[in-house]
């Protein structure tokens, strides 16, 4: 018998990124000299060799369609160099060896309604979770949050006027995919799940959802002589954990979900330790489709730290210098029972593994 025709395998992981690099990147990968800022959104960056790359940087809306796709690389067809990548937190940069060319590119940009921005000591785009648009599960839509914060904050992506960079990210649960950053807009859940007794039976898996829950709150029960589930509203923290594989758990309230704001994470040991972020702001209303309580807290400390903080100082360190009685004074923000985390099982987890030590 005829041995089997053998396939390629289909390779599905990250391309090889050098393909989609401009040339210039590409001839001097690895011989970068130094990089300079000719003005908000523009890097040029100089080689060991001589050669030089203008990169222009513009913020979008972040969930684009195909129209705004297409849109941005016709101006990069036509005004740029045929090259561009996106940076992690969404914005879009072209490239470009001609100097020449970045004026009018940035016009083009600016024309079209990208602003060009979001380098050095801006506020740069902010980053959000997927929001209403793609998950099961968000308590709010993070990518609406972004957005309309990112349209008041507007000036500060295009100038170069905060005492260093700001990051901020926005997340619509608070068990999955959000991240932190100098200020982070974050789902706070503050009534435990409603038990839809009639369809547990048939939609969870009841022991799957019992080990999901990181306090024990959860147990097997029968309720008017099904299989159900029940939960001891004591011991609950309302993190939202069982909702995703148990939807008759549902905890997304009009009122009782809630947006809180933290400050001060940072990922990065470049300067000093990694920090994390801290509450500052809860009970915020989930108020789409603009959520001018939450934007406009963001918008306070973005304010004081503005006024109140040293050349370079990333938010973190400008707290950690005046102190946190000062942040709640100079921000008039309220100082309340909940920004004290007594919560009984953060001994056992919150920096105590040999693991993160710093
Ligand atoms: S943060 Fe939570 S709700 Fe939002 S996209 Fe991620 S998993 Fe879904
Ligand atoms: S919300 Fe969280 S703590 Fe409460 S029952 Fe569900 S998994 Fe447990």
């Amino acid at each position: 018998m005829a041995a089997p025709e053998m396939r390629d395998p289909i390779e599905s992981g990250c391309p090889d990124g050098f393909q989609y690099m401009h040339p210039v990147m590409r001839r001097n990968f690895g011989l970068w000299a130094y990089h300079e800022d000719p003005r908000p959104g523009v890097l040029v960056h100089v080689s060991k060799t001589g050669e030089k790359v203008w990169t222009v940087r513009a913020g979008t809306q972040r969930i684009l369609d195909v129209f705004t796709l297409r849109k941005l690389m016709d101006i990069g067809d036509t005004y740029g160099e045929g090259y561009v990548h996106f940076t992690i937190r969404s914005n879009i940069e072209f490239q470009v060896a001609d100097g020449a060319k970045v004026e009018p590119l940035v016009k083009a940009l600016e024309d079209a309604g990208f602003p060009v921005g979001g380098t050095r000591n801006s506020v740069t785009s902010l980053s959000h979770t997927q929001g209403w648009l793609h998950c099961d599960i968000p308590g709010t839509d993070a990518s609406g949050v972004v957005k309309a914060m990112m349209d008041e904050l507007l000036p500060e992506f295009k100038s170069w006027n905060m005492p260093n960079r700001v990051h901020i990210t926005t997340s619509c649960c608070q068990i999955n995919c959000g991240g932190q950053g100098d200020i982070a807009i974050n789902v706070q859940h503050t009534k435990p799940p409603k038990i839809n007794h009639a369809l547990v039976g048939n939609v969870c898996e009841r022991p799957t959802v019992v080990a999901r829950c990181p306090v024990a709150a959860i147990r097997p029960a029968m309720v008017d002589g099904k299989p159900s589930l029940e939960v001891d509203e004591k011991k609950c923290i309302c993190c939202g954990a069982c909702y995703p594989p148990c939807p008759p758990m549902q905890i997304n309230d009009h009122e009782a979900t809630q947006l809180a704001v933290w400050i001060g994470g940072n990922h990065s040991n470049a300067r000093g330790k990694p920090t994390f972020q801290r509450l500052v702001a809860a009970g915020i209303p989930n108020n789409p489709p603009r959520w001018p309580e939450a934007t406009a807290i963001v918008k306070k400390i973005l304010e004081c730290y503005k006024a109140g903080a040293k050349d370079w100082e990333r938010i973190n360190e400008w707290v950690e210098r005046i102190g946190w009685p000062r942040f709640f004074e100079v921000t008039g923000l309220p100082f309340t029972k909940y920004h004290i985390d007594n919560w009984r099982g953060a001994r056992a987890n919150l920096n105590s593994s040999t693991h993160i030590r710093f």
